[in-house]
Parts: structure tokens; C-alpha cells; sequence
């Protein structure tokens, strides 16, 4: 990959087959499958590393995944990229004790009793995912069905259970924190959705999210995907406007650079997506998207724990700042705890004494002593977390993101066919909207050749 930092201003167009705008996992894997095949691509990434959503950083004392971090073999793209690069994964540790809230008061016990109490309200939640999502990869393959339920929100789906005050309770934090956002602004198709990627069975589902992780870090795979590809990558480079016809795309960067392809994919997170100018405007229902954003605005943080030594989950409740912990690295007479919580400006990622406030409750006593995150949702070039889309979004808005704009196409977790909101999601937008072109691109060719004949 030729790493060139600084934009050749250039006006005889087209300069390059296809522009990716962002190298997080879709825009490197459409770049690699489109340079493999011998088209000219540039990548217009506005940070200064690769990875985007995943960034696998330094903190207390090591180094650790400030976003996207837990992969499953049920999530075929991500786990085929794995294999290809000869990368493995390391399990997060089991935890020995559970801690959450109940009746108003911290309780502890066995981490399968906890599962256990999610389990019966979770079935409940999700029976009819795989009649929704027969294939989940096809997401409105019974398009009726998911319009049928697309309006409805997480929240007035777990109400209409009729659960006990204390199970309902547990389970709109367990649904909060997969959301990452209130689960009053989550489409309850997206839990349908999840849920059918594992057959219907939300413990798999749970595990999924959070037990194995990529050995050596997100940045190992988003390195390795770089690596085998020779587009070129400009760092630095802010899209701020998008202009494209029926025989072109023109990009704009900050700096005032254009850059000109025949083809181009966006791979910018939806809310991103609203800070570039696009000529001519997007169709409405995308637009409406656009503006409206993701549902996953939370946060996450890391911190170390003093005076406890042994892995844990803990559940708060669905408004607290930080409502899910999971201890992650023994650390000599603490732990490195990984928290959660559902909007990022309830709670600040680097205020210590905080976030001691919200654990104490679960764990009394317990002391933090370091903190590390990071603020996605105020961060430009994310302004979300992972993708958990809002009601509606599903039937009005994906169809045209799919379809794309006449040159221009979409990729990322938030427009996936499948794992939407995941690394897995993700890179097989990026391998679909890159084959698409590859194929466009040979029709194209034999037209010009029978035209020449
Ligand atoms: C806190 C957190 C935890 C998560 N946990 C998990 C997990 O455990 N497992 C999992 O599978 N997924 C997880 N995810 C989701 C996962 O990280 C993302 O869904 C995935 O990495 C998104 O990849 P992407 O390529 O679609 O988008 P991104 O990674 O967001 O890439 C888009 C790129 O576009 C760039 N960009 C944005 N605006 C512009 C602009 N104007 N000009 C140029 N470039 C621009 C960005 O800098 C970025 O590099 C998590 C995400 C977060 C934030």
C-alpha cells in the first residue's frame, strides 16, 4: 500500500477507478478486492490511522481495544479474514461471581444464575426472529413480516412481555447495553435481527458480543487487510463534499483537493454521513436517516479496579451513566474492567471518580484508580458507536442504501445485509459493494468492446 500523506491537486479526471472514503474494516476490504482485480483505487481517510471504529490503543499500562474488540465464528466474514491472515483469537475470561441491581439494593451470585434470569424474558423477546429473519443475511426477505414490526421499539416490545418489575428490569439493561442507546430509540427489528444471526438463540448472540477477541488487536486484521492491497491511502483527508453523475464521482476535501473516479464507495458511519455535502442531494428516506442517526450513542470505558482480583459481569440499571462491567485483565490486586453505559455525555470516559460512583453501587468499596476511553459520539468522524438502527430504518432506509446512488455506493456495519453494527457487518459490505463494481466494471469493458468490433 503506498502511504501518501499529502494530496496531488489534479483536475484531469477521471483520476482513479474508485475512491473509498474511510479505512476502517469496509473501506479496506472494498480496497483490497478491488486492487486485487487490477482496478486503481485511492482511500480518503480522514484520521490519522486505519481501523476507524476499532482502535486498539494504549492504556493503563497496556494495550487495549478502545472499540470494536469480540469476534464469533458465527459471523462468517470476519472469521474467513482471520483464517486468511493465519490470526487467531483469545477468550475473554470467564467470569467467577455476578453482581447486579435489584429491588433497589446490589446483589451477587453465580454468573449462570444471572443468565438464567435473562433467559425465560429473552426467549420470550425474541421467538419470532427467525420467523422474521428466515435468512438473516437477506434481511427483508419476508419484508411484510419485518414492516410488521419495523415501528416498534425494543422498549414497548419488552412492556408488552407483562414481566415481573424485576426481571423487566434486568432485561431492559441487558437490551440498553446492547444497544449501546435507549432502548426507547431502537428498532425492536434490530434484536429480531441480531438474534436470528444466531439461529435464534440469544445466548449465543450474548456470547458473540463478548467473549473472543482478535489476538494482538482489531489493528492486527486491519493491518494485514492494508497490507495486501496497493491502493493508494491518503491520511488526513476530510470529505466534505460528495458531487456525482452518470459518468462520474468528484470528492472534495477539506483542504480544497478534488478527486475524481469513475466509481466510489462510501464507508462513513451514517452520523458522519451528515457532515458531507452531497450533490445532488440524497432520496428522502436515506436523508431522513441521515439526520435522524443511529440509536447506539453510549459509551464505553476502560478502568482499573483496586481490591478486586477476580473476573465478574455486573448489570446496573437501564439509566444509570455506566450499566454493564465486565472485568477483563487480573491485574496484580485489581482488575481492568470494561463499562458500558447508553449515552456518552451522561458520563465523562477520562473522570475516574465518576465512574467509581456508578461501580460502587454494585461493588461497595470498590476503588478506581485509572481510566481510559474514548467519546465516539462526540468524535467527527464517528458520532455513534456500533450501528443499532432506529424504527423504520430497516424497511425505508437500507433498501436505497443497498441500491446505492447512481456511482455511488455504501458500505459499512451501518448499511451491512447481515451483522449490522459489527466488524463481521462491516467487512461484508465492503466485499458486496466491491464485487458490484468489479462486475459493472467488466460489463462496461465488453460493452466498449463490442461497441469497438
Ligand atoms: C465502543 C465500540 C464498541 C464496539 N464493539 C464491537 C464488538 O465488540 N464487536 C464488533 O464486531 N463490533 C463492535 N463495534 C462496532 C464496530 O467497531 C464497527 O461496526 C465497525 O468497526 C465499523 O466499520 P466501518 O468500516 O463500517 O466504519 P468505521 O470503522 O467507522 O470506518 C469509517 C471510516 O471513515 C472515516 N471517516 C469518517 N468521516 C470521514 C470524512 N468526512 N472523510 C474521510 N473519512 C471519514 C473514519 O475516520 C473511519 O476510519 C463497536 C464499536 C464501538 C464504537
Amino acid at each position: 500500500m503506498s502511504l501518501n500523506t499529502h494530496a496531488r491537486p489534479t483536475s484531469r479526471p477521471p483520476e482513479v477507478d474508485v475512491l473509498v472514503l474511510g479505512a476502517g474494516f469496509a473501506g479496506l476490504t472494498a480496497a483490497r478486492e478491488l486492487t486485487q482485480r487490477g482496478l486503481s483505487v485511492r482511500i480518503l481517510e480522514a484520521r490519522d490511522r486505519l481501523g476507524g471504529r476499532t482502535w486498539f490503543a494504549d492504556g493503563l499500562g497496556r494495550r487495549l481495544e478502545l472499540g470494536g474488540t469480540w469476534v464469533h465464528w458465527t459471523q462468517p466474514y470476519v472469521w474467513a479474514e482471520l483464517a486468511r491472515y493465519g490470526i487467531g483469537t483469545v477468550p475473554s475470561p470467564e467470569p467467577v461471581i455476578a453482581h447486579w441491581w435489584e429491588d433497589g439494593r446490589p446483589r451477587s451470585g453465580e454468573p449462570l444464575e444471572l443468565l438464567a434470569r435473562l433467559d425465560e424474558p429473552n426467549r420470550r423477546l425474541t421467538a419470532e426472529a427467525r420467523l422474521v429473519f428466515p435468512e438473516p443475511f437477506h434481511p427483508l426477505k419476508r419484508a411484510a413480516l419485518v414492516e410488521a414490526v419495523d415501528q416498534e421499539t425494543v422498549a414497548e416490545r419488552i412492556a408488552a412481555l407483562g414481566l415481573p418489575q424485576a426481571d423487566r428490569a434486568l432485561l431492559e439493561t441487558f437490551w440498553t447495553l446492547n444497544v449501546n442507546g435507549s432502548i426507547d430509540a431502537a428498532a425492536y427489528s434490530q434484536a429480531l435481527r441480531w438474534v436470528a444471526l444466531t439461529n435464534g438463540d440469544w445466548a449465543v448472540n450474548f456470547e458473540a458480543c463478548a467473549s473472543f477477541k482478535i489476538d494482538g488487536g482489531t489493528g492486527r486484521l486491519a493491518h494485514a487487510i492494508a497490507d495486501d492491497t496497493d491502493a493508494e491511502l491518503r491520511f488526513g483527508a476530510v470529505v466534505v463534499s460528495v458531487e456525482h453523475d452518470e459518468d462520474a464521482v468528484r470528492v472534495t476535501t477539506a483542504d480544497g483537493t478534488t478527486h475524481t473516479a469513475r466509481h466510489s464507495i462510501s464507508t462513513l458511519p451514517l452520523a458522519a454521513l451528515s457532515r458531507v455535502r452531497m450533490v445532488p442531494e440524497l432520496p428522502d428516506p436515506m436523508l431522513e436517516a441521515v439526520h435522524q442517526g443511529q440509536a447506539g450513542l453510549g459509551t464505553k470505558v476502560w478502568f482499573r479496579l483496586e481490591g478486586v482480583t477476580e473476573p465478574f459481569v455486573a448489570f446496573g440499571e437501564k439509566d444509570w451513566p455506566l450499566n454493564f462491567f465486565q472485568g477483563e485483565y487480573p491485574d496484580g490486586d485489581g482488575i481492568i474492567v470494561i463499562g458500558f453505559g447508553p449515552e456518552a455525555s451522561a458520563i465523562d470516559p477520562t473522570d475516574g471518580a465518576a465512574i467509581e460512583r456508578v461501580i460502587g453501587r454494585l461493588i461497595p468499596g470498590a476503588r478506581v484508580t485509572d481510566v481510559r476511553g474514548h467519546d465516539w459520539v462526540a468524535d467527527p468522524f464517528a458520532g455513534e458507536t456500533w450501528p443499532m438502527h432506529r424504527p423504520g430504518y430497516l424497511t425505508r432506509a437500507l433498501p436505497g442504501f443497498h441500491a446505492g446512488v447512481g456511482r455511488l455506493r455504501f458500505a459499512g456495519s451501518d448499511y451491512a445485509h447481515g451483522w449490522g453494527g459489527f466488524i463481521d457487518g462491516a467487512i461484508e459490505s465492503g466485499l458486496v459493494e466491491a464485487r458490484r463494481i468489479l462486475t459493472e466494471h467488466v460489463e462496461a469493458g465488453a460493452r466498449l468492446l463490442a461497441v469497438s468490433a
